[in-house]
């Protein structure tokens, strides 16, 4: 048995968040609210939702040596994740994502990379007993593109399954997608990738299925090489489609969303760790879903998810 069901390689920041009447127009000012500051990053929310269900979970990822990396680090700390993989730079400050909500709920978002742009190639060569220990490796698109590959080829070369979130969406190279199992889009990421014509494409033309419905999402995104493709569909769930096979709906449970916040890392990371313990793709996409919807109940990111008791409960 490996010593990890699971491990995030990916981002880790700070989240920033002012709750204003109105986003400030350019050159503008407003006043907002008190300051409030929480973990957040795809990687890092991915490995802390994975980890407070019960997953052995480490994390490989880059903050600065300064007051926000050390929160990160004690938030992964406190999920119950291992840190021997969150590298500390002296050259850059921690990644930060600053938020601004206005009074409808709407949000404007910067974010600075910091550390995250410098997580390299080859701290993945130097971190390759890590791929070795893990059972699945779990990718996004939040640090650079090249420390990406470097990860999906590691993970494949040491016989990891790979998952990957393509957040923000961007074209990416058919030696990658050939490893994803599953790539796993939201509405918005699948009708990205389909418009834009990505590498290993035949015609070059935007897919005119973007523009249907998410089978054919699926279907059009698994000729482009991965092994399985998950889309998920906020309060209707998600849906999963092999090469082969009609593509299969899981419904979500009917809940009172208070915040989707990071619904979309609870849910990849959940499913990373069921995959990691044998789990079907079917059954593991019904448990995530579960972990998404839960997520939503509550406000924020990280603190929104479940402990594997709560979440026992709320699963009846
Ligand atoms: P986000 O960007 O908000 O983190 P996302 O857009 O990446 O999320 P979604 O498809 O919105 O991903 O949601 C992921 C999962 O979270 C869904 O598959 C579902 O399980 C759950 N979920 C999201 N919104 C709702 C909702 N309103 N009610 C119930 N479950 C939800």
């Amino acid at each position: 048995m490996h010593e990890y069901d699971l491990l995030v390689v990916g981002s880790a920041n700070a989240d920033l968040v002012v709750h204003v009447d109105q986003r400030p127009a350019a050159g503008e000012t407003v006043l907002g609210s008190d300051l409030a500051i929480h973990p957040g990053g795809k990687g890092a929310n991915q490995a802390a939702a994975a980890a407070r269900l019960g997953a052995r979970t480490t994390l490989l990822a880059r903050v600065g040596n300064d007051a926000y990396g050390r929160m990160l680090s004690q938030a992964q700390r406190a999920a119950g994740a291992d840190t021997t993989g969150l590298l500390e730079g002296e050259d850059a400050p921690t990644g930060v994502a600053l938020i601004t909500v206005d009074a409808a709920g709407d949000n404007s978002i910067v974010v600075s990379s910091g550390a995250n742009a410098r997580l390299t190639p080859e701290d993945v060569t130097e971190a390759r007993r890590l791929f070795e220990a893990a059972t699945v490796v779990s990718l996004q698109l939040e640090i650079p593109r090249e420390t990406v590959e470097a990860a999906a080829h590691t993970a494949a070369a040491s016989g990891a399954r790979v998952v990957l979130n393509p957040s923000p969406p961007a074209p990416l190279p058919g030696s990658v997608l050939a490893v994803c199992d599953p790539l796993v889009v939201n509405e918005h990421e699948a009708r990205r990738l389909l418009e834009d014509p990505a590498d290993g494409r035949v015609d070059g033309r935007v897919d005119d299925r973007a523009t249907g419905r998410p089978e054919e999402w699926a279907e059009a995104l698994l000729e482009r090489g991965p092994r399985s493709v998950v889309v998920t569909l906020g309060a209707e769930g998600a849906l999963v489609a092999t090469p082969g096979s009609a593509a299969v709906r899981v419904p979500s449970p009917s809940v009172t969303a208070v915040d989707t916040t990071g619904a979309g890392d609870a849910f990849t990371g959940a499913l990373g760790w069921r995959l990691g313990r044998g789990d079907g793709l079917v059954d593991a996409v019904r448990y995530a879903v579960r972990v998404g919807s839960f997520a939503v109940t509550r406000a924020g990111a990280q603190e929104s998810y479940p402990g594997a008791e709560e979440f026992e409960k709320f699963s009846g």
